[in-house]
């Protein structure tokens, strides 16, 4: 089969986007996607900016590709505004996303936190309990202040998802849903090898997300993109009162309220990696756990029924984006998001697809080069 001027694999947020500006500048642009647990449609819609107390705690070594990375972060967000512009509404609300402190001892994390992401170009303040109550007097009582940072916001994934289908389909993009075994590249082109059909084109965007190095084993790089199954909740409505994005110091939680007045709360709680192939099994003890520390920062949660609870497929690899062309097989561009990858996932998408078309990136690609990563002999 020839397929056209760009294979995207991958058809997650970063696979959508890219593909929509790829046909958005004239491209025959195919997107073969596996179909499974794909990150974008199981995610909480949090647009994060300030740097996560999770990775932090979970991953100490890989935080300071995190904090190099927030400006990225900041402009990610803000193109998440753009984006929604040209889509129509997908629920986008940029009020800030607020840390919650318990004690003396966090918010002294906080405001370290705080200082360095500052440094960075961040837009982050300390609000004490009495500033607190001024935005967000539905904590609970034991809150003794948070950190705010302004650049932070929430939006509908599953709205902004079925806008991103929409649009690629207006113009043209060809969606497939199969699972690709081998990538290969020459100088002529790229052929995908796939479970249903062969995939032939001038060149490929990988944006297979914890599928990502599978796909380009055999082109002489070992990348270490891996499946991190994560928890979610979902609440029945109540009366739409938490507009900011809300995560602990300490703990792992982020929540928020969606427009209809479901609460959102997820956060990094894991749950159970059956394969590539089968959705992750849901663990109990997130699921209450998760609800229970909920409730606990916003007590009007403890008297909502949880009406859905899933779990779905992060995925992680050193802590920082990857894009670029491989060093060895440069007609396949990488896109893979660091961090919180639906927040990155338009500015990765648009960084990569640049670089296919030969434009001048929204962001600096150098830091996220797959070259980074160990060469595999042949
Ligand atoms: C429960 C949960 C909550 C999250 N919450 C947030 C959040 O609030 N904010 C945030 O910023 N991020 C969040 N994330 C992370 C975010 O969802 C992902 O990083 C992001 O969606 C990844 O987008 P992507 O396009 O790179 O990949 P994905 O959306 O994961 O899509 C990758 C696609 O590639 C396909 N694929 C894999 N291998 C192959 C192959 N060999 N051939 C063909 N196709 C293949 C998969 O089937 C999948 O459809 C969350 C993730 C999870 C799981």
């Amino acid at each position: 089969m020839q397929t056209g001027d760009v294979l995207v694999i991958g058809g997650g947020v970063i696979g959508l986007v890219a593909a929509m500006e790829l046909a958005e500048a004239g491209a025959r642009v195919t997107v073969v996607d596996a179909g499974e647990n794909a990150g974008s449609t199981a995610n909480a819609g949090s647009l994060h900016v300030q740097m996560q107390s999770r990775f932090i705690r979970l991953f100490p070594d890989l935080a300071p590709n995190v904090e190099a990375a927030l400006p990225l972060y900041r402009q990610a967000a803000r193109l998440w505004a753009d984006l929604e512009a040209r889509l129509g509404p997908c629920d986008l609300v940029r009020k800030g996303g607020l840390m919650l402190a318990e004690g003396a001892a966090q918010m002294a994390f906080l405001e370290a936190k705080a200082k360095r992401e500052a440094a960075k170009g961040l837009d982050v303040e300390m609000l004490d309990r009495a500033a607190l109550d001024r935005i967000a007097p539905w904590v609970g009582p034991q809150i003794v202040g948070a950190e705010l940072c302004r650049d932070e916001g929430k939006l509908n994934p599953l709205l902004a998802n079925s806008k991103l289908i929409a649009r690629c389909a207006a113009l043209g993009v060809v969606r497939v849903t199969d699972r690709i075994a081998q990538l290969e590249a020459g100088r002529e082109g790229v052929t995908a090898t796939g479970e249903r059909g062969v995939y032939r084109a001038a060149e490929a965007v990988v944006a297979a997300a914890w599928g990502s190095g599978d796909v380009v084993r055999g082109l002489g790089l070992s990348l270490p993109t891996r499946a991190e199954p994560l928890h979610m909740n979902i609440t029945e409505a109540s009366a739409y009162e938490v507009q900011h994005l809300v995560q602990h110091a300490e703990r792992s939680i982020t929540l928020k309220q969606f427009r209809t007045g479901q609460i959102v709360i997820g956060g990094g709680w894991p749950a159970t990696d059956r394969g590539p192939r089968t959705v992750p099994a849901v663990r109990a003890e997130s699921l209450l756990g998760n609800v229970a520390l909920a409730a606990r920062l916003v007590p009007a949660i403890g008297r909502l029924r949880v009406i859905r609870t899933w779990a779905g497929m992060n995925t992680t690899a050193d802590g920082a984006s990857i894009i670029g062309r491989l060093p060895d097989a440069p007609r396949v561009t990488m896109a893979v998001p660091g961090d919180a990858g639906y927040t990155l996932g338009p500015l990765v998408a648009g960084m990569a697809a640049a670089l296919v078309l030969g434009r001048t990136p929204p962001a600096d690609p150098a830091p996220f080069a797959p070259s980074r990563f160990a060469t595999l002999s042949a």
